[in-house]
């Protein structure tokens, strides 16, 4: 079933291809390997997005890649993969590199993870650990490209595109539904959701992001999401929680809400998540969700932090106010709020101490906004997470909860001059 096609019928503009990807599939091929830029970066291409990253896969081995670049590191045990280094500093990008790897349905996996003494022989290749839960050795035994196609999880996601002959390999039909707009499952769909849940996920997370482009779900791929839901239990929370952030944060949010929605899965991925779904359309976490969109639109950075501070403001504000009107003192008050919402969502933020000392930060931030007095806004400004502060405080403002002239006026006080700060202050007495 493999075809080769050529760039006057996929259309790929080789210019959009990254220098680096470039010089990866061309130091490999001359070393005589197969080399291929591969999943999302050509899914994105053909359909005319520019990608965020550009993978490279190969038949050579993790140690083979790595022996031709001056800067290369074997990386992942449940994964192993090779990250190619160019540029140094902030400046510095890393081209994943991917040995082909065999499909192994649920079956063959357990045979292989049950019978170590043979798996260790028969599969050459892999010095790695191995170990009995039959996953890591299912991700890391060396196939044929037709077999490293058959595992990857949407026909668009699994095409080969080699950028000096602008040939695309396709095993699975992916160019015929990219132009039908089909994101469609390889294989059977709940036998893949089975083998991996966390591909449920992944077809709200693609299917948000493609809606845009008039992309829906294949009704097979579609219809076991629902049933499949429960198969999540098993995947571990930090996994769940990392793939909730990439709905949440790669720039499609809004759209996820409404595919969530929309596919019956308003409930039931992660606590955190249906949260979300649930406040979406309160005005603050509406306002934030937008705002998240825009900020990776435009390239700048976002953190989840702040975006869960939003979704759960309310909570906080709640219990604050309360606090207040039985005559707390404002700070404690907020302090005994924020440790309430945390304790209540303790599943769902614990084990992560830099995410929820930065929404204690933001939050604790709100009302020292207020108190335009003293050494506080000196101070203020000075803080390193004033940024987050300060916008959190403007959303606020946005849907009125905050007078709109306060966050001006925090807006010029942040980027004045120490003199013109004087001034800013002087006019308030
Ligand atoms: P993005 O643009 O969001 O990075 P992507 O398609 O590149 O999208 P990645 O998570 O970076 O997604 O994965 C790279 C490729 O690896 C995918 O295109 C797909 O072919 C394969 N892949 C990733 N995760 C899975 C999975 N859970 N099951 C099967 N294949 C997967
Ligand atoms: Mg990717």
């Amino acid at each position: 079933k493999r075809q080769e096609v050529g760039p006057q019928e996929h259309g790929i503009d080789p210019s959009l291809v990254d220098d680096r990807a470039l010089n990866v599939v061309h130091t490999l091929k001359e070393a005589g390997y197969e080399a291929y830029v591969v999943g999302g970066a050509v899914r994105d291409l053909l359909v005319g997005l520019r990608p965020k990253d550009f993978d490279v896969a190969t038949n050579a081995t993790p140690e083979q890649v790595k022996s031709l670049f001056r800067r290369a590191f074997i990386i992942g045990r449940r994964f192993r993969i090779v990250h190619v280094v160019f540029g140094r500093g902030r400046e510095h990008e890393v081209i994943e590199v991917s040995t082909f790897r065999a499909y192994l349905d649920n079956a063959a996996a357990e045979q292989v993870a049950g019978n170590e003494k043979t798996s260790r022989s028969e599969l050459a290749g892999m010095k790695h650990a191995v170990d009995s839960t039959g996953r890591v050795l299912r991700d890391n035994v060396w196939g044929p490209q037709d077999e490293d196609a058959t595992r990857r999880d949407f026909t668009i996601n699994a095409m080969y595109y080699d950028p000096e002959t602008q040939v695309v390999v396709d095993y699975h039909g992916g160019i015929k539904d990219a132009k039908k707009k089909l994101l469609r499952m390889i294989g059977d769909a709940a036998t893949r959701y089975r083998e991996d849940p966390v591909r449920i996920i992944r077809a709200v997370r693609f299917a948000a992001k493609l809606s845009p482009l008039g992309f829906t779900l294949d009704p097979k791929t579609a219809k076991p999401l629902l049933t499949c839901l429960p198969l999540l239990q098993d995947v571990p929370q930090s996994r769940l929680f990392d793939e909730m952030l990439k709905l949440l944060q790669t720039g499609h949010a809004v759209a996820t809400i409404a595919q969530l929605r929309q596919l019956g899965l308003a409930k039931g991925i992660y606590p955190l998540l249906d949260l979300v779904v649930e406040r979406a359309d309160q005005p603050f976490v509406k306002a934030a969700l937008q705002d998240t969109d825009r900020r990776v639109g435009e390239g700048k950075p976002v953190a989840p932090s702040f975006l869960l501070a939003c979704v759960l403001w309310s909570d906080v504000r709640d219990g604050w106010a309360r606090r207040l009107t039985a005559r707390q003192h404002p700070f404690p008050a907020l302090q005994e709020a924020i440790d309430e919402v945390f304790d209540s969502r303790i599943g769902d933020v614990s084990g992560r101490g830099k995410l929820g000392a930065d929404m204690r930060e933001i939050w604790m931030m709100q009302p020292r906004f207020e108190k335009r007095t003293g050494s506080t806004p000196w101070g203020l400004v000075e803080q390193p997470r004033f940024r987050a502060g300060f916008d959190f405080m403007r959303l606020r403002a946005d849907i009125g909860e905050v007078d709109v002239v306060l966050a001006d006026w925090w807006q010029e006080f942040s980027q004045a001059s120490d003199a013109v700060r004087e001034d800013l202050l002087a006019q308030l007495r």
